[in-house]
């Protein structure tokens, strides 16, 4: 059986927040996370547990707005608009997805880019489209960290991107054009998936279908980063790549969990770190 390697991206996040952790200490910095929940989604509630553990691991001022469900799209903006103010808070994060009530674009296009640590706002995901050095978002961010700890090398390559979220496929396709790999993004109307994700030196799936991926849609060595987070209805959290079948084939591959979720609350708050260096 061949010998593959596991993109591990525990073990990578935690070298990137050892570093962070470091460099806050010299510069003597001590940035500042705002996270603002509306409601009490329990997926929600998970990922800001783990931005709270990290935030204080690394040296991160952590503070959380929670606010009810209820909450009129009128009040949210004021919370925001006061977060925007507070020199004490370097990032902002609004929480998605927001109750249907409340419009989310607007709420993004409230937070000051500057602070705009996840890189949602228009005028940053402009910046990244057009290559200006800018906030990207945490999960495209954490796919190139994850692949360049492992010195995977990206230019010439070709990169195929299943997924064209604004969150993850389309920055992520975007950070991998600006390392001159060449793309190819993939999305619910691609005829023939398996063929083109086929021809693919680099995978990047971020999907949401559990599964998705089969043996027979990879080529041997090819590199996989499975972003996709699908809880199966035995409890069990899967990627959107047959782990099993496909470990043999790939050269080298990320796990789920344990792959690209650590490394997105690491690029956050290595985010976090450059908003308060910003503004030193
Ligand atoms: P979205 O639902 O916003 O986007 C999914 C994308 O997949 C869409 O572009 C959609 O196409 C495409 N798609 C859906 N079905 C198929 C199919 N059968 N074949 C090819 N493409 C398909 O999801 P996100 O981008 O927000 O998230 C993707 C996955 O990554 C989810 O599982 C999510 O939980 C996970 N995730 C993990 C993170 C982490 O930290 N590890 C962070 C963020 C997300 P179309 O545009 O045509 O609808």
């Amino acid at each position: 059986m061949k010998l593959m390697k596991i993109l591990d991206g525990k073990k990578t996040a935690q070298k990137m927040k050892n570093k962070l952790r470091a460099e806050l200490k010299k510069l003597n910095l001590k940035p500042g996370l705002a996270v603002v929940l509306v409601g009490n989604d329990p997926a929600s509630e998970i990922y800001i547990r783990h931005k709270e553990k990290a935030a204080r691991e690394i040296g991160i001022n952590f503070f959380l707005h929670k606010l009810p469900q209820k909450t009129t799209e009128k009040k949210l903006l004021e919370v925001v608009k006061k977060l925007n103010k507070q020199n004490k808070v370097h990032g902002i994060i609004v929480q998605l997805p927001l109750p249907k009530h409340i419009n989310s674009d607007k709420v993004i296009e409230t937070v000051l880019p500057t602070k705009d640590v996840d890189g949602f706002h228009p005028i940053n995901a402009g910046n990244l489209a057009q290559g200006n050095k800018t906030f990207v978002p945490a999960t495209a961010m954490g796919i190139l960290e994850l692949l360049d700890n492992y010195k995977i090398e990206i230019k010439g390559k070709h990169c195929v991107v299943v997924g064209r979220s604004n969150i993850v496929g389309k920055p992520v396709s975007l950070l991998l054009l600006e390392r001159h790999a060449t793309i190819t993004i993939c999305h619910s109307r691609t005829k023939d998936l398996g063929k083109i994700t086929k021809q693919a030196d680099i995978l990047i799936a971020a999907v949401g279908r559990p599964n998705l991926i089969k043996k027979s849609m990879i080529k041997p060595g090819v590199v996989i980063v499975d972003v996709g987070i699908n809880r199966l209805s035995n409890g069990k959290i899967v990627g959107d790549v047959e782990f099993e079948s496909c470990r043999y084939t790939a050269g080298a591959i990320s796990p789920v969990p344990g792959g690209a979720g650590p490394m997105t609350i690491a690029s956050l708050m290595k985010s976090c770190l450059e908003a308060a260096k910003k503004f030193k």
